[in-house]
């Protein structure tokens, strides 16, 4: 017989609470006699989960099947299945150890299908929903300790079931995990890893988006001082256009007083440059004659016939 190393739900939620024709009771929900010992699944639904399947909630071994008499307000058709637990577990400061020996007790079954003796694995169909024992169709599931078949803890406190009977909705949903593979689990821690680091860097985007705002304020605030001034330089422009039209000519025939002024003084420099260049012209004008005579005299001539003879001399010896 293999360990119950993980479990699962013993059946689908079909109904809504507090709908149909009855509403089952919750764990240790007092019920007018007893604290009741299990839950009653798709509680509060009418009968459309009667034949629905019904799961072990984990490996295990039938125990026991009993048939209903047709006739006696109880269980009905009823199944216990044996557990051995392949794991530590805390539920509500209750501590269960690898190896404990617990029971699932699934009750008022329409159709039972599985043996005394046989061994069933996490979620094989065992029966069909029903509401044998004189009952609407539903669920009535226990997980508990050895108790005998048709137990049922008229006349014991809360405390007492507590310590035999556990919330089996609980404790199924807190080892479902258990069945992932290695690599799932791998899978899972690394998902997780990539949350985290997602998270993180949310973090670190709102803090950007938050730096991005204030900049944008200030961007606003600035804008707003450009658009002040720029009102600034219009409450000018209409102050000089409602300026007096006389104080405008004074003003405007003194700048170019002013300017004339300076004109003149450019143009006296460029007059004296002028000056400067027609005089130098008039000096190269002389030289010009001078060389023109010189060119023109005897000894001029001689020169010149000098240099062509020693250009002979000169080309013949190379
Ligand atoms: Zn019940």
């Amino acid at each position: 017989m293999e360990n119950a190393n993980s479990f699962c739900q013993p059946m689908e939620y079909t109904g809504l609470p507090n709908t149909g024709n009855w509403a089952g009771y919750e764990y240790l929900q007092w019920t007018g006699d007893v604290f009741h010992p299990g839950i009653d699944y798709n509680w509060g639904a009418g009968e459309q989960d009667k034949g629905k399947p019904i799961f072990a909630i984990a490996n295990g071994i039938v125990e026991k099947t009993i048939k209903w008499d047709g006739k006696t307000k109880g269980f009905g058709n009823h199944i216990l299945i044996k557990h051995i637990l392949g794991f530590d577990y805390e539920l509500n400061g209750r501590q269960f150890k690898k190896g404990d020996i617990l029971y699932s007790h699934y009750c008022h079954l329409d159709t039972i299908d599985c043996k005394e003796g046989q061994e069933v694995s996490k979620g094989d169909k065992i029966g069909t929903c029903g509401g044998s024992g004189g009952w609407p169709s539903h669920l009535h599931i226990e997980l508990r300790k050895a108790l005998g078949y048709d137990f049922w803890p008229i006349g014991y406190t809360a405390e007492w079931i507590k310590e035999r009977y556990f919330d089996v909705y609980q404790f199924v949903e807190d080892n479902k995990g258990d069945n992932m593979s290695d690599d799932l689990k791998e899978c899972l821690k690394l998902h997780t890893q990539l949350v985290n680091e997602c998270t993180q860097k949310d973090k670190q985007i709102k803090k950007l988006e938050d730096n991005l705002r204030k900049k944008n304020e200030d961007l606003e605030k600035a804008n707003e001082n450009t658009v002040a001034c720029n009102n600034l330089l219009k409450d000018l422009e209409k102050e000089v256009e409602n300026m007096p039209e006389t104080d405008c000519e004074e003003k405007v025939k003194l700048a170019l007083k002013n300017n004339e002024e300076k004109h003149k003084i450019e143009l006296d420099k460029l007059n004296g440059v002028i000056t400067d260049l027609e005089n130098n012209q008039q000096s190269i004008n002389k030289l010009q004659e001078k060389i023109t005579e010189l060119e023109n005299s005897q000894e001029y001539k001689i020169g010149e016939a000098l240099v062509k003879v020693f250009n002979k001399i000169t080309f013949k010896r190379s």
